[in-house]
């Protein structure tokens, strides 16, 4: 589905980002650890074209998207992104910010986007809520309401940057939830995240960012069971 060879990202003089090859398929979960300033969140924003690219080629469902000449709007139009702090529009409802991107941006009727806003709200607890508006919700209600805005667009990827890291320990648990209940139901996604647990059980996929390079890349299971690379062995040993 996505594919990345050579990329490459710098901001000035400094290499945020070096060499990154990656490819996901439909269906996979990749989950990209490492210390803070690795480049998780860089590599994200370079996906969903909200950085430019110094060098490489990103390749999504057979289209090279990182031609200059492709409009990023179409992209993030089936590349989903949730972010750590919740963004969503204060002004507007829990139902009405899932409403909106799926009728401007994409389209849809709106009773569509309407039923279906309603339904995933339902099915992810949020119902009760969809009349409020953002800022009368906790942090884990209002993450899930961005998790849920971001799947009404029926995104083909799904980016998710520390969508926890800003929440009480407590309300980290139901946000992951429906990381996982997507996971199950066969959403592509990658995600940045420092809950290693939850990768090891949710990934198909890990990548050990480290100076803006993948060092190591393997099954859940191997990586933080077996890593080969002594970098990947002191970052584990000082998280776990
Ligand atoms: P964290 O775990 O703290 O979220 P990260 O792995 O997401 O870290 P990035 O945010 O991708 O790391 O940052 C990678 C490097 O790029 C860091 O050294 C950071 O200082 C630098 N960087 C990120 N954004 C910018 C920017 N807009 N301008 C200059 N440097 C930046
Ligand atoms: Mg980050």
């Amino acid at each position: 589905l996505l594919s990345v060879a050579g990329l490459r990202k710098s901001y000035g003089d400094r290499v945020v980002l070096a060499d990154i090859d990656l490819s996901i398929s439909t269906h996979d979960v990749v989950c990209l650890i490492g210390a803070s300033g690795s480049g998780k969140s860089t590599l994200l924003r370079c996906l969903n074209l909200l950085e430019p690219i110094d060098d490489g080629v990103i390749t999504f469902d057979g289209r090279e998207i990182s031609d200059p000449l492709i409009d990023p709007r179409e992209v993030r139009r089936e590349i989903g992104m949730v972010f750590q702090a919740y963004n969503l529009f204060p002004h507007l409802t829990v139902l009405e910010n899932c409403v909106l991107a799926p009728v401007k941006v994409h389209g849809m009727e709106k009773d569509e986007a309407r039923a279906r806003a309603e339904e995933l709200l339902t099915r992810f607890g949020l119902a009760a809520h969809s009349s409020a508006h953002p800022d009368s919700l906790s942090g884990g209600q209002q993450q899930r309401a961005a998790l849920v805005r971001a799947l009404c667009t029926r995104p083909r990827l799904l980016l998710l940057d520390e969508i926890t890291a800003a929440l009480d320990p407590i309300l980290v648990g139901e946000v992951l939830e429906i990381v996982r209940a997507e996971a199950a139901a066969g959403m592509t996604m990658i995600l940045a995240t420092h809950e290693m647990a939850f990768a090891r059980e949710v990934a198909t996929s890990v990548c050990f960012l480290d100076g803006g390079r993948i060092l190591e890349q393997g099954a859940p299971d191997q990586l933080f069971g077996d890593p080969r690379e002594e970098r990947t062995k002191e970052f584990l040993a000082r998280i776990l």
